[in-house]
Order: C-alpha cells, then structure tokens, then sequence
C-alpha cells in the first residue's frame, strides 16, 4: 500500500513538473511572517490595506493550513516552509538541541567552519532544488533572525542576510563568501541620519526597534536592494527572494495574538508589504511572478488575558517544571552523586547517559518508568520514548492523534531520549505568551499563493504547511517531490483539474 501510494506521489510530482502550461515564473516571492495565527490574518483581514489584501483578494487562500511537526518553533517552522519536510528528514529538532557528544546546546543556524551556515540542514529546500535545475537562479533570503535567514537559503543560497546588533547591521556569514561591497554601504545608510539603524547602540534600543514597524521596514528596503543587486527576475532562470519578518514575533511574545499592539504590528507588515509588493511588480510583471505567504508558527493566547481567561488557561514555569521531572525520576532511581536530567526543553528531554550507564540501570526500562512517573506532573499530557518513537512499527495505529507528528518530529541524534507533549491548556513559559506546541493556537498559519500559474479562490479543506514547496516546485518544473504525507495542492494551480484527493 505505502509503495503504491509512493509510486502515485511521484507519477503526481512528476505528471505536474512535465505539465508546462506556461512558462515557469521568473521570481518566487516568498514571505513568512515570524509568528503568525490564522485567527489573527481572518480578523485582521478587513484592515489589511497592502500585500496581504492583494494576496487575500486574488490569491489561492488556504484557511485550514497547519503545521504538523514539533516543536512549534522558529528554526523547525522555517525548515519546513523551505524543504517540504518534517524535522525528522531536515534534522532541525529544535532551535537548539541538545548535542550529546559535547555536552552542550547546538542551535539551527550553527556551522562547525564558518560560525553561522546551513551545516545542521539535512535536506535540500526548495531553493537548492531550483538552483540544480536552472543553475543560473539566483537564491537570497533575510530576516533580522540568522536561523531564519539561513533556513531560507538552504544550502546552495547566493545570500543569507540578519540583523547583527554587535556590528549595528545586516551580516551575513563567510559560507557564502565574501561580504558584498553594497551591504557595507547599505549598512552605512542604516546608520547614517535619518536611518533607521541611526544613534542604536545598547540592547534597548534593538529591543525598541524589534517592537517596531521599523523592523518591517528593515526587510522591506533590505529585499528592494537585493532586488537591484541581484537583478532579481529579469530573466528565465527563476530566482527565490525569501523574506521572514521577524518583529512580528517578537510584538506577539511580548503583548499576545490579541493585543492592539500585535494588530498594529501586522497592519505595518501589511503596508511595508504592499510597498515591497508595488517594487517588485515594476520590474517584474505579475505574469512573471509568485508569491507564497505563511507564517513559521502561531502563538498561545496569554493565559492572564480576558481571552486566555475564558479558556481556562493555566501558566507552568519551565524552571519550576524541570525540578519537578527531576525530582519524580529521583524517586523511582536515586542518583545523590549528579542529576538525571541532563538537558530539558520541551519536548525534548535529554537523560544524563553516563550517570545511567554507569549505575548500570536497565536502559529501555527506565525510559519507560521515566515517562510514567514524569505523565504524573501537572500539565503533562503524553510522554514518548525514544525508542518508541524510533520504532520501525508505525505508530500512527496508537491512539494518539499526536503520536505521528512526533514520530515524524523525531530525529534519533538530536532528539531528546524523552518527548513530552503538555496539555493544550498550559502555557510552559516564563514570557507574556509563547508557542511551541502540537495544538491549533501554535499550528494554524496562514497560507496564501498568489500570482502566476496561481488559481484564485478560497480552499476550506487542510492542509500543511508543508504542502507549499511541493506545490511551488511542480510549479517551477523542479523536482522536489511531496514527503511524509504532504502533497501538491494541484487545486491552486492554473492548468490542472481543480480537484481535493
Ligand atoms: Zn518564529
């Protein structure tokens, strides 16, 4: 059954890319907005004045679009907009895993020559693939996050731009060569009188600046001088431009999905947006041009709110909760000599092997003692082994709903020896609001394609978030074929049947 529906994915990828209706559009314009819900894009929508009204009034509207994997993060959610795939084929487990060789956290973005590179990347992206089929396809991306920005550009990118506060501008990373001249004069601008980047020194001021619409306008002028340096467009060799707006993130942690403030916010993105927009359509005609516009995760509604109040919302302090896992696997196997817990961040928990081994306690044994006796703590809703996850029987047959994305989630290096999934009503977090979570607050993004070879209409149905680079590789002619169950949303697309499998 698997090997038939295999067979049929690929017939489909390939059935699409040798399907040229048309020419392959010369730009991708691919948008992601740092923590983004679905609710807010329907409630915010009759505001919405610039690119996203645009993309809302004649582009292919997913209202049911969801992410599937775990965590419900920055890093993971920006890895599967670009690849496709889930974190246990694109490895990134976390924005920072927990590196048991070492001993010490490994972030996303971390690259063991160059500083910062897409080295933890297992998988190619949607640009990589573009750049193997049309070698002269120029790929760039840029956030004021460096895992953002790097996840974007995948591992053959041209640029991977973010916001370095320590240099007072964009940087980018020796991975993809030498600094460009432009970028040190775009920079100088920045900082210049009048800029936007002027008289910024200590970390308030950056704080400030991400809370503002400036952070928006920062991406908005960055990617219209990316579009004149790299010529972005002009010719048949499709190029990628990957935006991820990262204030908005950064807004909705601090005052909540429900805030004016976090209204404001995205009204800005929308019209700095919209400005971009009108930029790129001078140079490059619609005809010529698609767009993709998501979100890499939602957000949790602040417990404390009126809303976060009418849903019974309760807060754990994460601090706190690690004591507590601690102290129920102390119960069940003393260890006065160290802790048993070596790295804790949910979901992933990562066990003190060395101290286990050399006890000599039975290693299957305890991780399943261990997960019940941590299934007994507030707020805990499921606690997976590792071994069950890594389990060559599929589990999708397991009650739980949840249990495939974890399992797809999981990645037996990096993932934790435990994987705990917490109630859908508790907030684990010490900030106003956070997400990270397998619930629709955290995994219901927007999701828009809009422009050439683009259906209009509004489709009600789910889908995932990972359906989105299968979808604009079968629209491009490049081969990067729908995984673990995602699929090309062949209704979206201008030149084949309309139809929902
Ligand atoms: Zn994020």
């Amino acid at each position: 059954m698997r090997r038939i529906s295999a067979l049929f994915t690929i017939v489909l990828a390939l059935g699409l890319a040798a399907f040229p209706v048309q020419a392959a559009p010369k730009l991708v314009l691919l948008v992601v907005v740092d923590q983004m819900t679905a609710d807010q894009l329907g409630r915010l929508a009759p505001g919405f004045k610039g690119a996203v009204k645009t993309f809302l009034d004649s582009g292919a509207v997913f209202t049911e679009a969801h992410h599937r994997h775990i965590p419900t993060v920055t890093a993971v959610g920006h890895a599967a907009v670009i690849t496709g795939r889930m974190p246990g084929t694109h490895g990134i487990v976390a924005n920072e895993w927990w590196d048991r060789a070492s001993r010490k956290p490994v972030t996303a973005h971390h690259d063991s020559v160059f500083g910062i590179g897409p080295e933890q990347l297992l998988s190619y992206t949607l640009g990589d693939r573009l750049k193997a089929r049309f070698p002269g396809s120029v790929v760039v991306a840029a956030s004021l996050k460096e895992k953002a920005a790097v996840m974007l550009a995948g591992k053959k990118g041209d640029a991977a731009l973010w916001l370095d506060e320590s240099r007072g501008g964009f940087a980018s990373s020796p991975y993809y060569g030498a600094p460009k001249p432009w970028l040190a004069s775009f920079n100088e601008n920045l900082r210049g009188p009048g800029g936007l980047l002027a008289g910024m020194k200590r970390e308030r001021d950056f704080e400030k600046l991400w809370l503002s619409p400036d952070s928006h306008r920062l991406i908005e002028d960055l990617a219209r001088r990316l579009l004149s340096e790299y010529r972005l467009g002009r010719d048949a060799q499709p190029d990628l431009l990957a935006l991820s707006f990262s204030g908005a993130d950064a807004v909705g942690h601090a005052y909540g999905p429900d805030s004016r403030e976090s209204a404001e916010n995205l009204r800005a993105l929308d019209a700095a947006l919209g400005r971009l927009l009108s930029s790129v359509l001078a140079v490059v005609p619609r005809e010529d041009l698609v767009a993709l516009f998501t979100s890499d995760h939602g957000v949790m509604p602040v417990p404390e709110s009126r809303l976060g109040k009418g849903l019974g919302l309760h807060r754990v302090d994460p601090k706190k909760f690690s004591e507590q896992v601690e102290n129920a696997l102390q119960l069940i196997y003393p260890t006065p000599e160290g802790k048993l817990v070596e790295h804790l961040k949910i979901p992933h928990l990562y066990l003190n092997r060395s101290l286990i081994e050399s006890r000599g306690f039975d290693w299957p044994i305890l991780l399943k003692d261990a997960a019940r006796s941590i299934l007994s703590i507030e707020g805990v809703a499921e606690v997976y082994t590792a071994e069950k996850l890594g389990a060559t029987e599929d589990i999708r047959v397991s009650s739980s709903p949840y249990a495939h994305a974890y399992r797809a989630s999981f990645h037996p290096a990096r993932s934790g020896d435990l994987l705990i999934r917490t109630k859908e009503d508790f907030l684990f977090s010490r900030e106003e609001t956070a997400h990270s979570t397998p619930y629709r607050h955290d995994t219901h993004v927007p999701l828009i394609l809009w422009g050439a070879g683009i259906r209009s209409g509004t489709f009600p149905a789910p889908v995932r978030v990972t359906d989105a680079a299968p979808t604009l590789a079968a629209l491009l002619g490049v081969e990067l074929p729908p995984d673990n169950d995602s699929r090309v949303l062949t209704e979206a697309l201008m030149g084949t049947a309309p139809q929902v499998p």
